[in-house]
């Protein structure tokens, strides 16, 4: 198969990358690097890396595609405020450019990297697909919250207009080897912390709940939806629903790594979800998926990792 997938050297992007060349597919990876790494993605012969911002790339010189994942945004709330305007763009003007060419190329399916933040601080626990969200289209996290509601709004009107295989995956917290080690997100933040014996930082009283999935679990259940026959406009939580509070999770770190290191409480940023848990009754439904890797053995191969880099 050709693959193309924008922001195929960011975190998630890079393991699918890896995933759809150890299946001697072709991969294109569109990139300009601003959050994502090149060093994610080792050269391969069925590799082919485009520097490149997806909001003024020219895509007309690129073949068809049998799937295009567009995974090309920002995604860590410390990036809500040093990049909100390129989250924004990447999102609404780079998502217009990447279905204009989807279209205009008769590329085979699109999957678009959604995000729980679509349900804001959600007042429906856990979160269905069916639930609209509870958003705070002014705060701080709204460049990325808006701009992913308005990345749907506009991947159904083009389904709807262009009769297009298009399908949304609603991506829930997602850790493991790779992601960025100053991302600010919690657990790259904990387990460096932990491993450097130096305080891990809960932000508010650390009772907020996340649910988190394991990086290759997340990867096979966006080649699942990608995968899947007649399920074209379909919205599809993918995620873990093992909820836990943040100081549980920092505990299970510290215990982990066998940390000696001291809890501190910092000020929690504003409409910082407290609960967060995937409803994935659906993806388990249509795409017979489900997460596999248990929260302790996830976080191990992460500890690994970040004890090596
Ligand atoms: N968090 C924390 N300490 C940190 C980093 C994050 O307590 O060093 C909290 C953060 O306030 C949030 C949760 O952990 O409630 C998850 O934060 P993250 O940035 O990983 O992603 P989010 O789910 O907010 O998008």
């Amino acid at each position: 198969m050709n693959i193309l997938i924008t922001g195929g050297a960011g975190f998630i992007g890079s393991h699918l990358t890896k995933f759809h060349l150890s299946k001697n597919d072709d991969v294109t990876v569109i990139d300009n690097f601003v959050t994502g790494n090149r060093m994610n993605i080792p050269p391969a012969n069925n590799l082919k890396i485009i520097e490149a911002d997806i909001t003024n790339y020219n895509f007309s010189n690129l073949p068809t595609f049998d799937i295009v994942y567009d995974l090309a945004s920002p995604a860590s709330p410390k990036d809500f405020k040093n990049l909100s305007l390129e989250i924004l763009k990447t999102n609404s003007i780079g998502l217009i450019n990447l279905l204009d060419f989807f279209v205009k190329s008769n590329s085979g399916t699109f999957v678009f990297s959604s995000t729980s933040e679509i349900y804001g601080d959600p007042l429906e626990h856990p979160q269905k697909e069916t639930y609209f969200g509870n958003v705070n289209s002014v705060g701080l996290r709204s460049c990325y919250d808006e701009s992913k509601r308005f990345a749907e709004a506009l991947m159904m009107a083009y389904f709807r207009k262009y009769k297009k295989d298009i399908r949304i995956a609603r991506i829930f917290n997602t850790y493991g080897p790779f992601m960025k080690k100053n991302d600010g997100r919690v657990v790259s933040n904990l387990v460096n912390q932990a491993i450097d014996n130096q305080p891990l930082t809960i932000y508010g009283n650390g009772k907020q709940t996340r649910s988190l999935c394991y990086v290759s679990d997340m990867v096979e259940g966006l080649y699942s939806l990608a995968m899947t026959e007649n399920i074209s406009g379909e919205i599809i939580n993918i995620g873990n629903p093992n909820e836990k509070t943040i100081l549980e999770i920092a505990d299970i770190i510290k215990k982990l790594v066998g940390s000696k290191s001291e809890i501190v409480f910092k000020e929690i940023g504003a409409d910082d979800p407290k609960r967060r848990c995937p409803d994935i009754t659906k993806a388990k439904k249509i795409l017979s998926w489900e997460p596999k890797v248990a929260l302790e053995e996830g976080l191990l191969k992460t500890i690994n990792y970040f004890s090596k880099i």
